[in-house]
């Protein structure tokens, strides 16, 4: 007889729901930050300056529908490990819900609410026909295997499975997820659907259906952001200096795309450490360094700096290019950057804004400056609809007639209305919701 073989079921240590980044830093002080207030407040701030009913603004500030499971993975070494996700659907009013999946493990409910949120503006401010949605999973997929992130991928998707479809759900790529990822994620639904459904996940490999250019796409909207504004603001490029906070896909690319316009990068930071040089960082060199050692410490001909100093850095450009509540009413009196350009989801709190008014740092809004990967999202999801793909050229030259315009209609409205580009950019966002609502009507 076969010995059977025994399930013992752990419950993860990751699974123990941690506010590391809630706090405003763990040696200064222990505010907590929610990132979906932080979201409610930014909401509040633009609704202030719309005529728009009080309960109908409700309907589109609250996430629709919050899931929350919790996975059986089978590990390596033959023990099941427990492992909590959500998925949240913010909004499906411009169409399906659209946004990644984060494999973290600081992942919280009220991030992931938060994060769907901003989906759900981003996707009205490039004026494409989504409506916005999150992901994310408490674990950290640095310790798993290739075999476990799978299997993880594989029971996450069967889990929720009724959730997604190319018309309801549409999920890609996020902190600590990939094209890989997005593969096992296509599988797991054509197997359950017993056909092939390209478009129900984007930010897939390209020889399975992904956009050419949808890697870089993140970047290159900030780096399409980051050029309006210095047009705007007369700030030479060729003689401008930058900073980068995070050198993951967004912050790499960013760093790249805006050294080939002639920007020196002085300061860049990573989980690691971060460095500096005077006379200008070789991003192209320190990428080839990244890939070999994991990390940007110990690039040769960079001094070793603390990793606080890049946000505080005099630079013309800083991108923050991590996580959230990077910079926050403790620390934002000491940057010193022009231009703020927001790679990253939510990394300025609502009161740290205030105090960037005060100083005079244009800053550039992560629903504006980082909708570049979703706006390629949307194209793949258009090639996958009429399963003809184009030239990675064909896709930036979209990606410039997207973002380019989106600049410059959240520039009026900010100019017209004397406001930050955040607040300018949500009143963008939520007018456009909130014409299809009017004309969809609610059904109750
Ligand atoms: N995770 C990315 C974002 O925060 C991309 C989402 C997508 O392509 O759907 O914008």
């Amino acid at each position: 007889m076969r010995k059977s073989r025994k399930i013992t079921i752990k419950k993860s240590k990751k699974t123990k729901i941690r506010h590391r980044r809630s706090m405003v830093s763990r040696k200064t002080g222990t505010i907590p930050i929610s990132v979906f207030d932080n979201v409610m407040k930014q909401f509040d701030a633009a609704a202030k300056k719309l005529q728009i009913d009080q309960s109908v603004l409700e309907f589109i500030k609250m996430p629709r529908r919050s899931t929350i499971v919790n996975l059986p993975v089978r590990m390596d070494d033959g023990t099941y490990q427990m492992f909590r996700a959500y998925r949240v659907q913010h909004s499906i009013a411009r169409g399906p819900a659209k946004g990644g999946i984060r494999y973290h493990p600081d992942v919280t409910l009220d991030e992931i609410q938060a994060l769907a949120s901003w989906m759900t503006w981003k996707c009205a401010v490039v004026n494409i026909p989504f409506g916005g949605g999150k992901g994310g999973v408490i674990c950290d997929p640095h310790e798993m295997s290739e075999g476990e992130l799978e299997r993880l991928t594989r029971r996450y998707v069967a889990d929720m499975i009724d959730l997604f479809g190319p018309d309801d759900d549409v999920p890609a790529p996020d902190v600590g997820t990939g094209p890989q990822i997005m593969a096992w994620f296509m599988d797991t639904f054509a197997m359950r659907e017993n056909r092939s459904v390209p478009a129900v996940v984007t930010g897939k490999p390209i020889k399975m259906g992904g956009s050419r250019g949808r890697v870089e796409a993140t970047g290159r909207g900030v780096m399409i952001c980051t050029r309006e504004a210095a047009k705007h603001l007369k700030l030479n490029l060729k003689s401008a200096t930058a900073a980068v906070q995070g050198f993951g896909n967004v912050g790499s690319v960013s760093a790249k795309l805006l050294h080939e316009l002639g920007v020196k990068f002085t300061h860049v930071s990573d989980e690691y450490g971060a460095i500096f040089n005077a006379k200008g960082i070789d991003i192209e060199g320190l990428v080839k360094h990244r890939e070999k050692t994991k990390s940007i410490v110990k690039f040769p001909g960079c001094k070793r700096v603390k990793r606080e100093s890049v946000l505080f850095a005099k630079v013309d450009i800083l991108i923050p290019a991590a996580l959230e509540n990077q910079i926050t009413e403790i620390n934002a009196g000491q940057v010193r950057c022009r231009i703020l350009a927001e790679g990253a989801n939510g990394p300025v709190t609502p009161e740290a804004d205030k105090i960037l008014k005060k100083n005079k740092v244009f800053v550039i809004p992560d629903i504006l400056c980082n909708a570049g990967g979703v706006t390629v999202s949307y194209f793949e999801w258009v090639q996958n609809k009429i399963g003809y793909f184009w030239t990675e050229e064909e896709v930036n030259r979209r990606l410039e007639e997207k973002m380019v315009p989106a600049f410059e209609d959240v520039l009026k409205v900010s100019l017209e209305n004397k406001t930050q580009l955040r607040i300018g950019a949500f009143m963008l966002a939520i007018s456009r919701v909130m014409e299809v609502v009017k004309l969809r009507g609610i059904y109750s």
